[in-house]
């Protein structure tokens, strides 16, 4: 039997403002234990929560980035459960009025374009965080991330495979990143992502059981982990058993999911309205004045890369997949760079160094007109192809520029005929046998003679005039 798999995501994004949801602290990433906390963020009762506009606006503008619908009105509602990092007993969340709906994005896997519908995007509050290890049979709550705000994004049931699923997390994550209202930092968990997924029988309308699954940290362990749990769900099926609607985990050590709850419905958390907050309502002049703020996003980007610079996909996909390497590209060309040069030196030399040091792109080191500068010098011939990469380097790793470390290392590249012909007869005197050979018709020779005299003006000498007068000498010789 075939089966096709069916997923859908949640996408759970911490909104960059300064402030939490409902009070004042700060939001802060990695900071000591319960100290940025007050009465409102760990539930003292009594209390009242204020909203925080800057989070709704952010929201807003997520959702006129991937098409959606913004609700005119909207309202949170109270999502009740217990758990120590959770200590109202209640989560403040949306329910049945979220302040986006009906959008979708594009993502494109081995070619295909595919829509993926968006059902909702709706703002909640973030929980605290328990932590086990330490000492011995205690846990600790940690409330610094309670009340964070936090936003969520759920697809609609169109996704067909591990592959897409991870792509349209990395779509998603580069959108939020480009407006600007998540780092997307999926390691310290401010994007995070639980898959929904089921199998049926290829060819059926009807979608199967599904399970949920949680704790998937990377694009890698989306696969993994939607690759594993559709495996075992094939296999029950044809095993002739069912498949239990549960939340499971995803074990990355293992590479397995394990079942965690069987899965609450809705009226497992009660949910009501929440009489502490006022509804949002939101105009048009506030829509506008939002839509105002957006950027040019990765798809359009994209595409106007490949028009406008004559750029091959897969150089506008590299480079439009954050906003900082496309705009130091850009800055790039503006300074006068040739648009498939600089992306030739963005793609190889710059990326590498950068994931050698496992670095960001935001914290690259070097400025485009760096780049541009020893550019120019290679066209000049100031510097040959070859040396440049070892110029590239160093400017990456002193900061210096180019005509500075080109000077100091006496990089320059000898276009003095006379200078390249005195090492090519030296070349040839130390080599007589190849000389011979090459006489003898062994043309191939040049290349040998080529890099022994690179060799010795220590890849210095200009390739162009190297070639040039090793073929006019030696077919003087012959
Ligand atoms: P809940 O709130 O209980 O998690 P939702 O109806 O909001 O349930 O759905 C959550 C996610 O599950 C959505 O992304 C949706 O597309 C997806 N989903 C719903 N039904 C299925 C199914 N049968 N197989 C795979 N994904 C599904
Ligand atoms: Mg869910
Ligand atoms: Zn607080």
């Amino acid at each position: 039997m075939q089966y096709e798999a069916v997923i859908g995501l949640e996408i759970h994004a911490q909104l960059l403002t300064e402030s939490k949801m409902f009070c004042g602290c700060s939001v802060k990433f990695g900071s000591e234990p319960n100290t940025q906390t007050c009465p409102v963020c760990i539930g003292m009762p009594g209390v009242l929560p204020v909203m925080n506009k800057k989070a709704i606006e952010y929201v807003i503008k997520t959702g006129l980035a991937v098409n959606c619908k913004i609700a005119p009105y909207s309202r949170f509602a109270r999502k009740n459960y217990f758990y120590p990092d959770l200590p109202k007993g209640y989560q403040i969340s949306q329910y049945e009025l979220p302040i986006c709906e009906n959008g979708f994005v594009e993502i494109t896997v081995n070619g295909e374009t595919r829509k993926i519908g968006l059902t909702r995007i709706h703002l909640e509050e973030d929980a605290g965080k328990n932590i086990h290890e330490g000492a011995g049979n205690y846990s600790f709550v940690d409330l610094n991330r309670a009340g964070t705000p936090l936003m969520e994004i759920v697809s609609e049931p169109d996704i067909r495979s591990p592959q897409e699923a991870a792509e349209f997390v990395k779509k998603l994550r580069a959108i939020v990143r480009y407006i600007g209202v998540c780092d997307g930092n999926m390691e310290q968990g401010s994007l995070r992502c639980d898959a929904n997924v089921s199998v049926r029988p290829a060819g059926q309308k009807e979608f199967g059981t599904r399970t949920e699954i949680k704790n998937m940290n990377s694009f890698k362990f989306i696969e993994k982990a939607l690759d594993y749990e559709i495996k075992r769900q094939i296999k029950i099926l044809n095993e002739g058993g069912r498949i239990v609607q549960e939340t499971r985990l995803w074990d990355s050590n293992r590479g397995i999911t394990e079942s965690m709850r069987s899965k609450e419905e809705a009226h497992d958390y009660r949910y009501f309205p929440d009489p502490d907050l006022v509804p949002v309502e939101v105009n048009n002049v506030w829509i506008e004045q939002i839509r105002t703020q957006l950027v040019e996003m990765p798809d359009a980007r994209r595409q106007r890369f490949i028009t406008q610079y004559g750029l091959p996909e897969q150089d506008a996909d590299l480079l439009t997949s954050e906003r900082a390497i496309a705009e130091w590209f850009e800055q790039a060309v503006k300074l006068g760079g040739d648009p498939k040069g600089v992306s030739n030196w963005m793609m190889g030399e710059l990326m590498r160094l950068l994931n050698e040091e496992n670095r960001p792109f935001d914290e690259c080191p070097l400025k485009s007109a760096q780049l541009v500068e020893m550019l120019v010098l290679i066209e000049k011939g100031t510097i040959s192809g070859k040396i440049a990469k070892t110029v590239f380097e160093e400017m990456y790793k002193t900061g210096k520029d180019a005509d500075v470390i080109v000077k100091e290392k006496g990089l320059v590249q000898v276009s003095d005929e006379s200078e390249i012909e005195k090492v090519v007869d030296d070349i040839f005197v130390k080599n007589l046998k190849e000389v011979e050979r090459f006489k003898a018709g062994e043309e191939k020779l040049l290349g040998f003679f080529a890099g022994q005299v690179m060799k010795a003006t220590k890849g210095k000498a200009n390739p162009k005039m190297v070639n040039e007068l090793l073929k006019k000498k030696l077919s003087g010789i012959s």
